[in-house]
């Protein structure tokens, strides 16, 4: 199956008003491109706002009613003109493939030049569109050169550096931003979450929207980041082998993606640290560890501190654009 049918429950996106405003105009002037590429971090919202769109598109209402056929078809996750494109299970181990495969594309282009069943738009969304094999993506510009009359296509990519620029250029760019920590804080008291919580959620979110909403809502993934400090606090007080090891084995076990993440925690934690240095301990992203965290904060100075912080910076951009995630995590390792 090259195609995952999911229920989509719309609750409204948290933050990202331009991305929104822009969308609001495509579909109030009617004057759609036939392809987007939507590009952002995990868990900043790529989804959540390509699913707006597509159920807007076609219900014919901004923001869509939620109570017509085909809205009630695409929350079901059953409508005939939408086409979602994830990276396949391997059957063997069940864990995701590395890539979008060529026959994967094939399919959905098979599909993409019949005429719609409700008359209106086809609506195809590829998610991780950045785990395209080379093979697929030159397929799928075959898509992108000719397109189909009310087709309309939606890449979510993390970074369009990891996409051929021949397919980034047939594409108009929705690059979202991290939301500010407040606004997250606010959106998840308004969907109920306990004060306390959402506070903390929204502290450690690093302006990851879905990030803050599963460390509300989800007890295993809060655990995991008790974890991730203590992980921490052990690694900076490694001596540098022990520290490159870390590195090392780390980038073997995880992807690109888990490789960012990583380097967000620590830039976090080192903000955190600073701020300890500074006394203002209300403000720590990590506030649960705060007495770990202030055992640290005699290791360095403060210029030492945000020297890191702005390698940490960098070393992220490089990963997101395509530099080997363990060689820049080896580097950065170093420089603890
Ligand atoms: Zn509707």
């Amino acid at each position: 199956m090259s195609e995952t049918q999911v229920e989509h429950q719309t609750l409204p996106i948290i933050g990202h008003q331009a991305a929104t405003a822009f969308f609001s105009r495509v579909l109030s002037h009617d004057q759609l491109s036939h392809a987007y590429l939507i590009t952002g971090p995990q868990h900043i919202g790529k989804t959540t706002l390509a699913t707006q769109f597509a159920q807007a598109l076609l219900c014919g209402k901004n923001p869509a009613c939620g109570m017509c056929i085909p809205c009630r078809q695409f929350i079901q996750g059953i409508h005939p003109d939408v086409s979602w494109v994830n990276r396949e299970q391997s059957e063997a181990t069940d864990a995701l493939k590395k890539n979008i495969s060529i026959e994967q594309i094939r399919q959905l282009q098979s599909r993409a030049y019949l005429s719609s069943f409700g008359g209106t738009y086809k609506v195809i969304i590829i998610t991780e569109a950045h785990t395209l094999s080379l093979e697929a993506a030159n397929a799928l510009l075959k898509t992108l050169e000719e397109p189909t009359a009310k087709t309309v296509l939606l890449l979510l990519a993390t970074h369009e550096k990891l996409l051929p620029a021949t397919v980034v250029s047939r594409c108009q760019l929705i690059r979202l931003q991290p939301v500010a920590d407040q606004h997250i804080y606010e959106q998840l008291m308004a969907r109920g979450i306990e004060r306390k919580k959402a506070r903390q959620a929204a502290a450690a979110s690093y302006g990851l929207p879905g990030r803050a909403i599963t460390l509300a809502t989800d007890v295993d993934v809060a655990t995991a980041l008790r974890q991730q400090v203590r992980d921490f606090i052990t690694f900076v007080q490694q001596d540098l082998p022990g520290r490159f090891a870390f590195a090392t084995s780390f980038t073997a076990d995880v992807d690109r993606e888990g490789v960012i993440t990583q380097l967000r925690l620590w830039k976090a934690l080192l903000r955190d640290i600073a701020l300890i240095q500074h006394g203002s301990m209300s403000y720590l992203a990590h506030q649960f560890a705060s007495h770990e965290l202030e055992q640290l904060a005699g290791r360095y100075q403060a210029a030492q501190l945000y020297t890191l912080i702005e390698r940490l910076q960098q070393a992220e951009a490089d990963v997101a654009a395509n530099v080997t995630p363990r060689l820049v995590l080896e580097q950065m390792a170093l420089h603890f």
